[in-house]
């Protein structure tokens, strides 16, 4: 595969092409042609030929299965050339499968969602939580049940979009949710009977931003939340790390020697020193007109953290994801200042900061894509 066609195949995990059997070509060259066309292009079958370097008779094979399947549909016709036949032009079916998609990123309550294959809320329900903020299997079943009334038959898969560190399904940690090796994804193909993919949160709102924002196949996406998560994605592969813990950026410290005292131990971790809730505090405790210097010395500590990822992954394009009175324009400008200062070169191009402009389905849309990616490589 050369990088060309590489860049256009963003759904398809490279590294899973040239395995041995008729099954495993077919599934790879399912995914190939499903990527090329989500999540919103249009193709002729020629095109997916040409594209792919597949022969008609295979294009045409698996075309037909998808139709079939409701993963893609027949939408219009090409423009006319004026030569020959127009070819019908295929693009991503979202009127038939459906994913149910739960975001347990979320203080207060459990947002639930059956979408479209984009990841589309098609229909909505949460739950809302107790006092304790607790959330259990229940709750979540509860939900799951409710969403899949009326359309466990069309759904694909169960998305669940989780704040900590998970592993083949299992939550290994997660200290927002106060989990330790949960296995809800066991837990939960054992009463649906669907294939469920459980996804950290940061990394489903990097993949919405990857498919549905202004990202390219290399990204560093930052959220600013009641922590600081982040997600690292490199040609289209997202950094999942030895340990399954990549992104876990909350309790790196950046003041060691003088920062304020975590539960985790240490001093001046970056959750200490830039989440939201800790910049909130240290807005409320200065006069007004000094809150921007709050904002200033905390975009200036972030960016002096970023400029060596930057440097050692050679990425240009960061995406910075929190609520408006943190994540705003002085942010973003004085922590682009310090990142120019710290990492432009003559071999490093402007690392550009920016801010993400997915709306509020972020997470529940992310949880959703990776349904849609799992289902397709495993069938
Ligand atoms: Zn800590």
């Amino acid at each position: 595969m050369n990088d060309h066609i590489h860049a256009a195949f963003p759904l398809h995990t490279p590294g899973k092409t040239a395995k041995a059997s008729p099954s495993d070509v077919r599934r790879n060259n399912r995914s190939l042609m499903f990527s090329l066309l989500f999540p919103t292009n249009r193709y002729s079958r020629a095109d997916l030929g040409r594209l792919t370097g597949l022969s008609r008779v295979a294009v045409s094979d698996v075309v037909n299965d998808m139709l079939a399947e409701g993963l893609i549909r027949e939408s219009g016709h090409e423009t006319s050339t004026g030569k020959g036949k127009r070819g019908t032009l295929l693009s991503i079916d979202t009127t038939r499968l459906r994913i149910i998609s739960l975001d347990l990123s979320q203080a207060h309550l459990i947002q639930g969602a059956v979408t479209d294959l984009l990841g589309l809320p098609q229909q909505r329900m949460e739950i809302a939580l107790g006092p304790d903020n607790r959330i259990d299997a229940d709750a979540i079943i509860q939900l799951v049940d409710q969403l899949a009334t009326d359309t466990l038959e069309a759904v694909i898969g169960i998305g669940i979009a989780v704040p900590g560190v998970i592993q083949s399904g299992v939550i290994r940690e997660s200290s927002a949710l106060g989990w330790h090796d949960v296995d809800l994804r066991g837990l939960l193909e054992a009463r649906f009977d669907v294939p469920v993919v459980i996804t950290n949160d940061v990394i489903s709102e990097m993949l919405t931003e990857r498919f549905f924002g202004q990202a390219g196949p290399n990204l560093l996406f930052v959220k600013f939340d009641h922590g600081i998560g982040a997600a690292t994605l490199i040609d289209d592969v997202t950094v999942v790390g030895e340990h399954h813990a990549g992104g876990e950026i909350g309790h790196i410290s950046i003041d060691p020697e003088n920062g304020p005292l975590c539960p985790c131990g240490k001093r001046g971790c970056m959750e200490m020193m830039l989440s939201v809730d800790a910049l909130r505090e240290r807005m409320r405790a200065v006069a007004k007109d000094e809150r921007p210097d709050v904002i200033r010395d905390a975009a200036q500590r972030f960016a002096a953290a970023l400029a060596m990822p930057v440097g050692l992954l050679d990425i240009a394009d960061v995406c910075v994801y929190g609520p408006p009175d943190i994540v705003n324009n002085t942010f973003l400008e004085a922590a682009q200042h310090r990142l120019d200062l710290t990492t432009e070169s003559t071999f490093h191009a402007r690392t550009v900061i920016r801010r993400c402009q997915c709306g509020a389905d972020i997470t529940l849309r992310g949880g959703a894509i990776a349904v849609v990616r799992n289902h397709i490589e495993s069938h």
